[in-house]
């Protein structure tokens, strides 16, 4: 025994990224190498066995397979601390957004057959690993910020709690909130003619900073790209039953309009559901079974699978075509 906490590190369908965060938060910080021993972590350690207890364990990606299933129970069962690390685990992430298609078709598109025996085998649909099992803190972000991770394992290794941020990206985005004179929406990416310093919002395009959980410094805002949401709902959103992202956004913008949000929000609803593809709303989230119980959360997934992209689906279809030689 070294006197270290055990870590370790259970890479589910991600893309590595929250891997590479973590290594470089143990990397930078000498004091949690003291702290922490890797026992499990198949990028780092030639471990390739679980061990039966384990202090911390953090699952990286989406549960998108049996196996991915298996290891995150596994990783339930067997440590005292469970994090879900990055939104493909808290929410389901960039690669939950497959989930509006059925898995099968994307398979065929991409390998030319709909099931190949000697891979893991595919779940129905893309899970959020929080969604499963009980995780004890989530680090959101896509991927999320090396201080964060340092500063969660910090906090375990001192028994504390690890805090929870309370604010939105707007807190860090230095683009001005003005009122809205017309209320429209305009669907495209801002060119070049938007004002600078002006809210997204406030010029009628589509921002999810004022839904989104702080942390991250507002880095897309500030070069004139509209916050898409990668760090995860704000955790008003997250906790309150009453309150998903379509109507939080759609309350700041009729605030921003100067309508009534008590009367006025279902019409403002309506006008962002017919503006834009459902999934604008959920890219980082839309696997999320916490979101989808939300009022509007469930509308908006039962829209999306109904209104399935026709131009990417024909897309699909032209892909499995051309998988089987047939062009
Ligand atoms: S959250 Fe982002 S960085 Fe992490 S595994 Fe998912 S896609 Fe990769
Ligand atoms: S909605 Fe977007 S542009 Fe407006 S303040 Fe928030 S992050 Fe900045
Ligand atoms: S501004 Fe939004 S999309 Fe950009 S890094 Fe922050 S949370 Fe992610």
């Amino acid at each position: 025994m070294t006197g270290k906490l055990t870590l370790a590190l259970i890479p589910l369908s991600g893309c590595g990224g929250c891997e590479v965060q973590a290594l470089r938060a143990l990397a930078l910080h000498e004091d949690l190498q003291e702290r922490y021993e890797i026992v499990y972590w198949p990028l780092v350690v030639e471990e390739t066995r679980l061990p039966e207890k384990i202090d911390v364990a953090i699952v990286e990606g989406l549960v998108r397979t049996r196996e991915n299933l298996e290891m995150l129970r596994e990783a339930r069962l067997r440590s005292r601390t469970l994090i879900a690390l990055g939104s493909c685990a808290a929410w389901g992430g960039i690669g939950g957004s497959a989930d509006s298609f059925n898995p099968w078709l994307s398979m065929k598109a991409i390998y030319g057959r709909e099931k190949i025996e000697e891979s893991a085998e595919m779940l129905p649909r893309a899970y959020a690993a929080a969604d499963l099992v009980p995780v004890d803190y989530v680090i959101s972000r896509c991927p999320p910020p090396v201080e964060h991770i340092a500063l969660a394992l910090r906090a375990i290794a001192e028994g504390k709690r690890v805090p929870v941020a309370d604010s939105t990206v707007c807190s860090q985005c230095p683009r001005e909130m003005k009122p809205i004179e017309q209320l429209e929406f305009k669907p495209g990416l801002p060119g070049p003619d938007a004002d600078p310093n002006t809210c997204f919002l406030s010029q009628g395009y589509l921002c999810l900073g004022s839904v989104t959980t702080v942390g991250c410094g507002a880095p897309c805002p500030r070069h004139g790209i509209p916050c898409f949401g990668c760090g995860g709902p704000h955790l008003e959103i997250a906790e309150r039953r009453d309150m998903d992202i379509v109507t939080a956004l759609a309350r700041k913008i009729a605030t921003l309009a100067g309508l009534d949000p008590a009367n006025d929000l279902d019409k403002v609803v309506d006008m962002l559901l017919k503006t834009y593809d459902p999934r604008r709303f959920y890219v980082f989230t839309f696997a999320s079974q916490v979101l989808r119980r939300k009022p509007h959360g469930y509308a908006v997934h039962a829209l999306a699978s109904t209104r399935r992209n026709p131009v990417f689906v024909k897309r699909l279809e032209e892909r499995a075509r051309f998988a089987q030689g047939e062009e």
